[in-house]
This record gives C-alpha cells, structure tokens and sequence, in this order.
C-alpha cells in the first residue's frame, strides 16, 4: 500500500490568517489600539489609526471600508482583513401607531434582547437598552422576569442595540443636528448594575466625544436597588441614575421587588444619597408604577414624600402595562392624577409616564424575548467567538 501525503491542508492554514477578523462594531477604543498593535501597526502610528477607524465606525456609521475615504487603498485593504463592521441579524423591528420602535436583535443561538427607540422623550427622543438577556430579579409585575436569564451582554452587543437605531433611524453622521435619538436610558431588560462592567465600557464608547458622543447627562441608568453598586456606578459613568421604587415600605417592596430583602429601603437610600454630584442638575429619577389597590392611595403618596427628603428628585409614575399572564392592573387615570397632585404640591412637576407602544409590547416591564436559558456548551462556544473578537481584552 503505497501512502501519499496530503500537504494540502498544511497549505491551507499557512495561508489562513492568524486571526480571524475581528468586529468593530461595538468594540472599545482600547481594544482598538490593542488590535492594532497585534497586527504590527508601527506603534507610533497607532493612535492616529485608531483614532481615523473610530471616526469613521461611530462618527459616520459606515458598514464597510471602501467608504473610508481619508486612509489609504492599501491599508483600508489590510483593514478590511483584520475587521468586520457586522450588526448582530434583527429578528424582528416592529412600530407602534405612537411612533415607538422596538427590535428585538439576535445575539446568537437562543439568545435575544430587545431594544426600544420612544420618540418625544427628552430633547427629541430616548433609546431604551437592554443590558442582559433575560434578568435574574423576578419583579412580580415585569414579564422580563418571567423569562430565564440567560447571560449578561457584552459591551460591544449593548454598543450596537445604538447603532442598529442611528442606522434605522438613519441618523448618522453624528453631527446631524436633527437627530431625532438623543437620550439613552438602560431600561430594557436586565439589571444594569449586575453587569456593571459591561455597562459602564458601553458608557465610555457612546460617550466618547469623536465618537457616537452622547453626553454622560444624557445616558440614564437604572437599577432595582443594587445598593453596594450604586456609587461605583456613579463614579465610573457618571450617568444619570434612576431607581425603580415602587413601594413606600418594606414589607410591600418585598413582594413587589423581591431584591428589597437583600438591600431594604434604609440600605438602598443610604446608598442613593451617596451617588456623586447630586444637586439641582443631577437628580434622581423615581420610578413607581401604579398598581391598582396596590401602591397607590394617598397615604403611599404622601409616603413617598417623606421617603424622598432631602434627595434631589424627579418621580415618574408609570401607569402599569399589562402582559399576557400578568397578576395586576393599572390604576384608575382618576387615582393616578391624585397621586401625581400630592407629588405636584410637593413641588414635582409632570411626574406621570405615559405609556408608550403598548401596542407592540414594547412599553416598560413588557419586553420578553423568546430566549431560553442557554446549554452551557453553546455559551462556551459563544464565549470563544467573543473572545476570538476580541471583546475579553477589556475585562
Ligand atoms: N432592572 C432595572 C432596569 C429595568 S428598567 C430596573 O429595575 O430599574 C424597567 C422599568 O420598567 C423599571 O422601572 C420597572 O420597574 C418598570 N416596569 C417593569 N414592568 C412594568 C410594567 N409591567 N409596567 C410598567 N412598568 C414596568
């Protein structure tokens, strides 16, 4: 029997790159210059590199290299190589009849979170970002918590929930001054503070100034009440912070939002006080959705006042939105406007939300991906992609 060698698979991975291109959508600017680096950019022209590709990615949103028009053939080509500028498959991009937006974006097997654009909100309008598939907390009035977490985003993926709106919303370059995407607040599913440090490099990416360039005034995070996270997340993204109250004492925001046993009212206003910079031009946003017989009679009103001394506050009353399934209602608007009277008086203006696209289950406390929790050996799999994208330097 005679044996041949077969050299053409040896061949066939010489000519194979020595890595796989990497995507920049989403990624961070250090990550960038690390790559860039790695790929034997001489190391006095990697700043300068990185800084032309991050324009052309987050400033002007362009999809691929030829449009580069300021670097080089050769070298667009090379990048072209190294990246791709790939937003995650949409499965699904519904409006509403008041104009809001949701998509509800795939980040692999089984892995889904959505992504809401409510325009009116703020100076034009605000884009609400999911931090993670799922949400651990179990609120018993949030139908995210009746799905499964299955894992934490990563930076890059809360990154583009952003893009994929500037690009829908076809609001690139960033100097467009009739951007209607203004205001970003992290309200769609998960809990923000449990993945903080995901969160937080998302900040500095759509902050950045050359950048996607939201101001960090205009970026709102919001938390169940994470107490031992809350000034960390101040110190690090200087964000806006929101917390969703909801009860006016232990024993119903036990029931309510069933973190209040690990950090109780005294605990988590403790914490709240602390956050940096709070004053006249930075308060803190309430939420308190409006249960029917639940929370909302005069007296928790009147509570709430109380509860609310000396903190530097705005109060959004949520009218509940109902879900398939749901165990509560939407108080009356007649015992809403009361509610909001008491706060009004107090000196709070405008607090009641109005809800918006219910229709299309996109308001708060509706958003519920179809994700289930994933096999370990597919988050594995996942997990070296990610890695071979390169989104682990950053942790
Ligand atoms: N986990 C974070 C981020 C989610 S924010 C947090 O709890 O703050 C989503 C907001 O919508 C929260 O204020 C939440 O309490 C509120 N919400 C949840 N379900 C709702 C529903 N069915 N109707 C109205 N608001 C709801």
């Amino acid at each position: 029997m005679t044996t041949r060698l077969d050299l053409s698979h040896a061949a066939q991975a010489e000519r194979a790159p020595v890595f796989p291109p990497t995507n920049l959508a989403g990624m961070g600017f250090e990550t960038l210059r690390e790559i860039l680096t790695d790929r034997g950019v001489e190391p006095k022209k990697v700043n300068m590199r990185a800084r032309q590709l991050w324009r052309w990615v987050y400033h002007y949103g362009v999809r691929d290299f030829s449009g580069m028009t300021d670097i080089a053939k050769e070298q667009r080509a090379d990048f072209a190589e190294w990246f791709e500028l790939e937003r995650p498959n949409i499965t699904e991009a519904l409006k509403s009849v008041d104009g809001t937006r949701k998509w509800l974006i795939e980040y692999g097997p089984n892995t889904e979170a959505e992504t809401v654009f409510i325009p009116d909100v703020g100076r034009a309008g605000a884009l609400c970002v999911s931090s993670q598939v799922g949400c651990t907390l179990n609120c018993t009035f949030c139908h995210t918590g009746t799905q499964k977490l299955v894992r934490n985003l990563t930076s890059a993926e809360i990154v583009r929930q952003v893009m994929i709106a500037r690009d829908a919303l076809d609001e690139w370059p960033t100097s467009n001054e009739n951007r209607k995407l203004t205001n970003i607040v992290f309200m769609g599913m998960g809990e923000p503070l449990y993945n903080l440090d995901n969160v937080a490099d998302a900040i500095d990416t759509i902050s950045h100034n050359e950048g996607i360039s939201f101001g960090r005034r205009r970026i709102t995070v919001s938390t169940a009440g994470v107490a031992p996270k809350i000034r960390e997340l101040g110190e690090r993204t200087k964000a806006m912070l929101a917390i969703s109250l909801h009860a006016t004492n232990d024993d119903l925001r036990n029931e309510l939002v069933p973190l209040n046993k690990k950090y109780p009212l005294k605990e988590l206003f403790e914490a709240i006080r602390d956050y940096p910079d709070l004053g006249n031009s930075k308060k803190v946003t309430f939420e308190y959705v409006m249960l029917k017989g639940v929370n909302d009679s005069i007296a928790e009103a009147k509570d709430l006042m109380r509860l609310l001394k000396g903190v530097p506050a705005k109060i959004n009353l949520i009218p509940f939105n109902p879900w398939p399934g749901s165990q509560y209602e939407c108080s009356d608007w007649e015992t809403i406007e009361n509610f909001a009277e008491v706060l009004n008086r107090a000196g709070y203006s405008s607090p009641i939300r109005t809800p918006r696209g219910r229709d299309i289950l996109a308001a708060c406390g509706q958003l519920r991906s179809e994700s289930v929790k994933q096999r370990a050996s597919e988050r594995r799999k996942e997990e070296l992609t990610a890695k071979a994208e390169g989104d682990w330097r950053r942790k």
